[in-house]
């Protein structure tokens, strides 16, 4: 059973329980009419011979039949036997061939050669020791036979039944299956040519098939938004590397045919520096965007005081001619991967200064805000960023206007913090208004330290 298809295996069950099922009803129904009919065959034996046994008489030895007695009557066979066991009187059945031994007063079945006979015999006494007996025989109504005979008929056409059972069978639950192969037939396809724009015809019954086709269809529709996200991640990761290593090229290839003073060469030299530094950074930014949308970033999560690590980021911060202010509302703590968080608010920070006005003003705060949800906000009184990109930011790669970002931008900083806003367990907002200035804000609700334990 193990190697077939489900639909041959629910056929098989199906027919299987069809034969037991009608053997058994079969079997029943023949056992209930045997034993009505016999019952009734033996009352209708009993009273025949009963009312012979009025007409009885044996005087002195010797034996008289009255008139009303009846020798046959309604398949009834009446017969006389002396003490000994003689026939005095009536007509043995031709096909009743047995030597039935004398039971008084029971009726009982008697097989001859395959015939079924009821006989009872009753003794009919004289005296003390003298008497005859009465033998009532009668052959099984036709009805009994006929059951048997329907039962051998029945043992006999069971094979053509039980192929007509299981073709039936097979025929209905194949066109039940049919979606299902709609289905298979459909992401073989998919997974054959690798082309996730396939789609499964939805079957017209909302049953069960059409659920797992919706299912299906979700999944494929997930896959192919994530299949071309990570393709245009790809493009993009492959051009701004590409970038970097035509300048390293072609400073190199400049240096070696014109650079002629020391000086020319160190130029070149601090150029492909530069694109070298913005190359690594770009590969340390994908791999732990990579590790960290993967869950593969080793997270140590502690409670730490979060004015204390905006203190921290900030000292650190390159804050040219800008203004840097840091308002913490004081013993705020959380229980946060430090390392992560750090990241997260330096390219924050960076962000504002380099965004911002280079005389401008950069203002972190931390504070609670509503549900006692942990807030840590990044305002600059800048560029700001128009609405309809305000959504954009967030993607991998996108710079609203490369130009305006200087060399070591790469589009990569947002789509970072919003990854590991998640990982902390929280999400970011964003609220901006053009040439006024732009507010980024990491929400860490009450309960996300404690579910990232
Ligand atoms: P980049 O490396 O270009 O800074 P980011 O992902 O950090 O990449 O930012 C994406 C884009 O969002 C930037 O190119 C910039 O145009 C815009 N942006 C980010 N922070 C600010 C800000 N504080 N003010 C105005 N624009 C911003």
């Amino acid at each position: 059973m193990k190697g077939l298809s489900v639909k041959v295996r629910i056929t098989v069950g199906i027919t299987l329980m069809m034969l037991l099922l009608s053997g058994a009803v079969l079997v029943c129904l023949m056992s209930i009419s045997r034993s009505v009919t016999v019952q009734t065959a033996m009352t209708q034996l009993s009273q025949a011979v009963q009312s012979n046994l009025a007409y009885v008489d044996v005087d002195d030895g010797a034996l008289a039949l009255d008139d009303g007695f009846q020798f046959y009557h309604s398949g009834v066979y009446t017969l006389v036997y002396s003490s000994t066991e003689t026939l005095l009187a009536g007509q043995v059945p031709v096909s009743f061939t047995a030597s039935e031994p004398f039971s008084n007063g029971e009726t009982r079945i008697v097989d001859v050669d395959g015939d079924e006979y009821i006989v009872l015999d009753l003794w009919v006494a004289s005296g003390w020791d003298d008497g005859v007996w009465l033998r009532g025989i009668m052959e099984l109504p036709e009805q009994v036979q006929t059951s048997r005979n329907i039962l051998i008929m029945t043992m006999i056409a069971l094979p053509l039944f039980v192929f007509l059972a299981a073709l039936g069978s097979y025929i209905i639950i194949r066109r039940a299956f049919r979606p299902l192969d709609n289905i298979t037939a459909t992401v073989s396809a998919i997974n054959d040519t690798s082309d996730l724009t396939g789609r499964i015809p939805t079957p017209p019954n909302r049953d069960e098939f059409a659920r797992l086709t919706d299912t299906f269809n979700g999944m494929f529709e997930r896959l192919e938004d994530a299949f071309e996200s990570e393709k245009q991640f790809i493009a993009d990761a492959s051009h701004e590397l590409r970038t970097p290593v035509s300048i390293i090229k072609g400073a190199c290839e400049y240096a070696e045919k014109y650079d002629d003073t020391p000086e020319e060469r160190q130029e070149s030299i601090s150029m492909i520096h530069r694109q070298a530094d913005k190359m690594s950074r770009l590969i340390s930014q994908l791999l732990s965007m990579t590790r960290l949308e993967h869950g593969t970033e080793r997270l140590s999560f502690e409670r730490c005081d979060l004015g204390e690590l905006v203190e921290e980021v900030c000292a650190e911060a390159d804050c040219g001619g800008a203004k840097l202010h840091v308002e913490a509302e004081p013993e705020l703590t959380a229980s946060v991967d430090t390392a992560l968080l750090g990241r997260l608010l330096r390219n924050l920070v960076e962000n504002a200064l380099r965004y911002g006005r280079p005389d401008g003003d950069v203002w972190v705060s931390v504070s609670r805000g509503q549900n006692g949800e942990k807030l840590l906000s990044v305002r600059d009184n800048g560029i700001g960023i128009a609405p309809e990109q305000q959504e954009q930011v967030w993607k991998r790669f996108y710079q609203v206007d490369p130009s305006r970002s200087d060399s070591s931008g790469s589009g990569l900083g947002l789509a970072m913090v919003r990854q590991i806003a998640q990982t902390l367990g929280g999400y970011m907002t964003l609220e901006s208004v053009p040439d006024k200035g732009s507010t980024f804000t990491l929400h860490l609700p009450e309960k996300a330290d404690e579910n990232k334990k």
